[in-house]
């Protein structure tokens, strides 16, 4: 069952409901689902044997911000809380985009994030520090059977969109051909330009392993540190924080207690000096009429900023899409 869901992750989606009960229980550890992780983190060390090319190392880092990119503005922004609006076309190229970050399909992704804000911090969040500690928030929700089926139920704005349900049902295929592509680009530039002392392999490693580790780790930041770390502008009533380095680390995400507070908007960074750099590329993309309507933080979201913790006892919390929305 575990084998046959790497290939075909809807595989027994019916057989397992899951219930909010269950989830609030004793979640266990399933070490065999770490075997995905093992192979990422394995085969880094490819590098003893392939080394490095400052072509391979700038290829690596420029790759992990194209990619976080796509998980925030589109993982986050779009697929989860609809903060703008695209073409079929365009959402069809998000989610391959997207699906280059090795991190499943936008679907699962993002109904298990819209599942996290409606429990934030409570026994039934996927990924609470608060509730399970760090390691469970960095990285064992998704080793647990609660985490690994799509949620379908709560992703049916999306859901309906058949080419959307094939990329996330076989999350693997984009990421193969990632491996593939990174091989390809790699010997073709040791033949075609020696000089950049690259090879097929180097490239794999570095483009697909290590950019990819670092790109996991960076993005689970914002499940673990980011209800850690930081200042709480917003009380929300959960963990979540502003930590201006993970801000940087994750283009604009670290703003994770503005976030909470309000989730609709396409910002999260909500002053000029909260550097976001996801939203100044969604604007640049807006610009020239690949999105639209971007949604803005609303004046009262600022004026209880600027008023302080004192009005936000009971702060009213924004709608999280819940999938049933056209
Ligand atoms: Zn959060
Ligand atoms: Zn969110």
């Amino acid at each position: 069952m575990h084998f046959i869901r790497l290939f075909d992750s809807d595989y027994g989606k019916n057989n397992s409901p899951i219930t909010e009960d269950a989830m609030a229980g004793h979640l266990p550890w399933e070490w065999s689902r770490l075997t995905p992780f093992f192979f990422l983190h394995a085969g880094c060390l490819g590098v003893i044997w392939t080394g490095a090319s400052p072509f391979a190392v700038l290829f690596a880092l420029g790759f992990y911000v194209f990619r976080m990119f796509a998980i925030t503005g589109f993982y986050h922004r779009y697929f989860s809380h609809r903060t703008f609006k695209t073409s079929r076309m365009m959402q069809f190229i998000f989610a391959i985009w997207g699906l280059l970050a090795v991190q499943r399909g936008p679907l699962w992704w993002a109904a298990n994030h819209r599942h996290h804000h409606q429990h934030s911090d409570k026994p039934t969040d996927l990924h609470s520090p608060l509730q399970r500690g760090f390691w469970w928030a960095h990285i064992g929700w998704l080793t647990n059977s609660f985490s690994m089926p799509t949620r379908y139920e709560r992703i049916g704005d999306y859901a309906k969109f058949p080419e959307l349900v094939w990329l996330n049902r076989f999350d693997w295929f984009v990421p193969l051909l990632l491996f593939l592509g990174m091989y390809a680009l790699g010997d073709t530039l040791a033949h075609v330009a020696p000089q950049l002392g690259t090879t097929g392999w180097q490239m794999v490693v570095w483009g697909f392993f290590i950019s990819t580790v670092l790109l996991y780790h960076g993005t689970s930041t914002i499940n673990s540190l980011s209800h850690v770390f930081g200042s709480q502008r917003f009380e929300t009533g959960d963990t979540s924080r502003n930590n201006w380095l993970l801000a940087i680390i994750t283009l604009g995400e670290g703003w994770h207690n503005n976030h909470h507070r309000y989730q609709a908007a396409a910002q999260q960074g909500f002053y000029w000096w909260e550097i976001d750099m996801t939203y100044y590329v969604l604007r640049a993309m807006a610009a020239v009429g690949l999105i639209w309507e971007l949604k803005p933080v609303p004046a009262s979201i600022y004026a209880e900023a600027a008023n302080g913790k004192l009005a936000m006892a009971k702060p009213t919390s924004t709608p999280v899409p819940t999938g049933s929305a056209a």
